[in-house]
């Protein structure tokens, strides 16, 4: 039997639908939008796309969303500056640093960047004081794709509590974060990673398998235990004919995309997988969808926050 759908668009369209009028009684409210400032350095091909879907989405949900560019031999201390300046804008209540950085800027830019961002503004989740919040389970803004996937399976009427979740993936972004959120629902938490013994049978032992790894078509049907729900986290554009091939062989309908493009933005989740599954996220139409969803939550909490305690 093939696995239900985990329909991103679908549960994202409904949190849309729910943050229209707290965005509107909001601005009714302050007297302006909730504000948000994405910051780009340099011209990675994928972060224009993410950036420019953030706006998007940002505008359409009648937030405030203002771009700030850099050029990609812009330096750290520049970068810090255009940071500072979000922090003390009034008009803004979220900052987003798109990664990655360019390499030019030094292996310690990310952190200190993240580190940088005021945590009452901090929409990503990445800051330590946030981070630090979520393991204790307080509130806390908390990474925008972990969130994502709670919402995911939690509206689709997933059990979390007392579930085996397996989480492939140790990541600060998506992998422990998303760990943590399944703990805090009382799942039993196992976190796999590369150096992990004997991935496949940890896998299938898995009620919520969580793959968040970026490598294409990794997780097979050996790795899934009939009927468990397995969220696709990883998102690769392929090239490549014969690593499309082994996925989506000629014939179906998504090799017919990828030899009219070119190239296909595939799961780490071999498609195969749905005939074991219970229900399973594709990709794309899955986890990404709600990455941009909770991120203007994220703007909406953080504004609100900060109107009711003097700030903006
Ligand atoms: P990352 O590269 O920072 O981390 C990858 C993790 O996977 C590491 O912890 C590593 O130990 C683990 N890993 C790598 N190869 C492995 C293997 N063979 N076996 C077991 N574990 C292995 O990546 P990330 O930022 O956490 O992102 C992971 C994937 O999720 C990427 O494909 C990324 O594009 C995608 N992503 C999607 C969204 C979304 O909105 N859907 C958001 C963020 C990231």
């Amino acid at each position: 039997m093939a696995a239900r759908v985990l329909d991103g668009t679908a549960v994202a369209n409904q949190i849309r639908a729910e943050l229209a009028p707290q965005v509107a009684a909001f601005t009714a409210r302050a007297g302006r939008p909730p504000g948000l400032g994405i910051v780009l350095v340099g011209d990675n091909a994928a972060s224009e796309i993410y950036v420019r879907s953030k706006l998007k989405s940002a505008g359409e949900a009648g937030l405030r969303a203002d771009l700030e560019r850099l050029p990609a031999s812009a330096s750290l201390d520049a970068l810090l500056a255009v940071v500072d300046r979000l922090n003390r804008s009034d008009a803004h209540d979220g900052i987003l640093v798109q990664s990655p950085l360019p390499d030019a800027m030094g292996p310690e830019a990310e952190r200190r960047v993240f580190d940088a961002v005021d945590p009452a503004k901090d929409v990503d989740g990445f800051h330590p004081i946030n981070v630090g919040r979520l393991v204790q389970n307080r509130d806390a803004l908390v990474a925008c794709t972990p969130s994502g996937v709670i919402e995911l399976l939690e509206r689709s009427h997933v059990t979390i509590a007392g579930a085996h979740a397996v989480v492939i993936g140790r990541s600060d972004i998506v992998g422990k974060p998303m760990a943590l959120l399944l703990l805090h629902r009382n799942a039993t938490v196992t976190i796999c990673h590369s150096r992990t013994k004997d991935l496949p049978a940890v896998a299938a032992s898995a009620d919520i398998l969580v793959s968040a790894i970026g490598r294409p078509g990794f997780v097979t049907k050996p790795f899934v235990k009939p009927g468990a729900a397995v969220v696709d986290v990883g998102i690769t554009s392929i090239a490549d004919r014969e690593t499309v091939a082994r996925m989506y062989p000629p014939g179906t309908k998504r090799w017919e995309t990828y030899q009219k493009r070119g190239a296909l933005t595939v799961g780490d989740v071999h498609p195969e997988v749905a005939e074991v599954a219970g229900a399973l996220s594709p990709v794309p139409g899955g986890v990404g969808p709600l990455t941009i969803v909770m991120l203007l939550k994220n703007t909406l909490a953080a504004a609100t926050l900060r109107v009711a305690g003097g700030g903006g």
